[in-house]
């Protein structure tokens, strides 16, 4: 029986007493968990306390970054990565503070021609117990050497988020409550599924994250020779949602954040440019990031743009008041940076 079979006929709040011992330091196990009857807790000692198990830990010795393989009960894998934040100014009481890149699904179907995690091809999504799970493994492992506190969560690891849309959604609402996570500190990025983008700006209850989405070409047909998920029309789309977005979380430190990876020759020319630009203009509070691109060796096809072109586009962008940044990449001796999740090791 899962876990919600068995707290079922239960009162609502002993869902939450169970999600608040999860991230409790001191509780270990669901007989732990004092706030339960002795009769549920008998119940649930054959349910797994973690639903991820450790195959393979990397760290990178460039900048501390930590990459795991980490196992399901049914023997399918994800990659979930670690990130020491650099500046100690993001440290409020001294503790160092980290970043955690999760997966939502096993592989990915929408094969971005970029991403090694679209090669992998779809297996399966993750539930939400996975996803939060993956925040609970990094956790633990701080705990045990009482390195610092994760404070920030970037769902930019393997699958697209919003195909997971009821998981994810949960795991979010969780994360926020029991494990304490600012909304502001969770960042959902999608290359675009316009039906769950619906549902985020619809939907009362979804948390107020931050959202992310993946355009890396603001010209239509150029996106779709990358993105084979792109529908036609979509950045008509984007352009009527981003204004029921900022409706619906008015916040004026709620932009939307537009990633855009550099790959030379393809999407990082002066139309390009101008495209983005243009559309930038139309989407309200925004925020463009630009990705040096990160190869891996199983995606030698494409090539990185130069630095100092993705140095003018900032530049160009900044002079149309357009806030703009570049993506540090952290881990890519292991690996572990945006696109690099093939779960090679295993
Ligand atoms: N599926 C979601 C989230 C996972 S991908 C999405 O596509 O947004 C997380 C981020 O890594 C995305 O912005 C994605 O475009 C980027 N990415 C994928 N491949 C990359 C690569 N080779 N180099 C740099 N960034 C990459
Ligand atoms: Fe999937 Fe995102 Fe990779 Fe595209 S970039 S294949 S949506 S994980």
């Amino acid at each position: 029986m899962s876990l919600e079979e068995i707290v079922k006929s239960e009162p609502a709040y002993r869902l939450d007493q169970i999600f608040l011992a999860w991230f409790d330091k001191n509780i270990h196990n669901f007989s732990e968990i004092t706030t339960l009857s002795k009769n549920l807790r008998e119940q649930l000692i054959g349910e797994p306390w973690m639903t991820v198990k450790e195959k393979i830990l990397q760290t990178s010795e460039v900048d501390g970054t930590r990459k795991a393989l980490l196992e399901f009960s049914d023997g399918k894998v994800v990659e979930s990565v670690l990130m020491p934040r650099a500046s100690k100014k993001e440290w409020p009481d001294d503790r160092p503070r980290f970043t955690i890149c999760v997966s939502s699904q096993v592989g990915c179907p929408m094969g971005c021609a970029f991403c090694a995690t679209g090669k992998l091809g779809f297996s399966r999504n993750l539930s939400y117990r996975e996803i939060i799970d993956q925040m609970r493994y990094w956790q633990q492992i701080l705990w045990d050497n009482n390195e610092g506190e994760i404070d920030n969560i970037v769902f930019m690891g393997q699958g697209e988020p919003l195909l997971n849309y009821e998981n994810v959604k949960l795991s979010l609402k969780i994360l926020v409550k029991y494990a304490k996570i600012g909304q502001r500190k969770i960042t959902l990025s999608t290359v675009g599924v316009p039906e769950a983008m619906e549902k985020i700006v619809t939907e009362k209850d979804f948390p107020a994250v931050r959202f992310a989405l993946s355009l890396h070409s603001a010209l239509s047909e150029s996106r779709l020779a990358i993105i084979p998920s792109n529908r036609p029309g979509f950045l008509d789309f984007l352009v009527e949602w981003s204004k029921k977005y900022h409706n619906a979380f008015p916040s004026r430190t709620h932009f939307i954040g537009l990633e855009y990876i550099m790959l030379k020759g393809v999407n990082d020319d002066a139309q390009h440019l101008n495209a983005l630009i243009k559309l930038a203009l139309k989407l309200g509070s925004i925020r463009v990031n630009l990705i040096p691109y990160n190869g891996s060796s199983c995606n030698d096809f494409f090539q990185g743009t130069d630095f100092a072109t993705i140095q003018t586009w900032q530049k160009k962008m900044n002079d149309r008041d357009i806030t703009c940044t570049i993506r540090r990449s952290q881990g890519l001796d292991i690996d572990a940076a945006c696109g690099q999740l093939a779960n090679k090791n295993q």
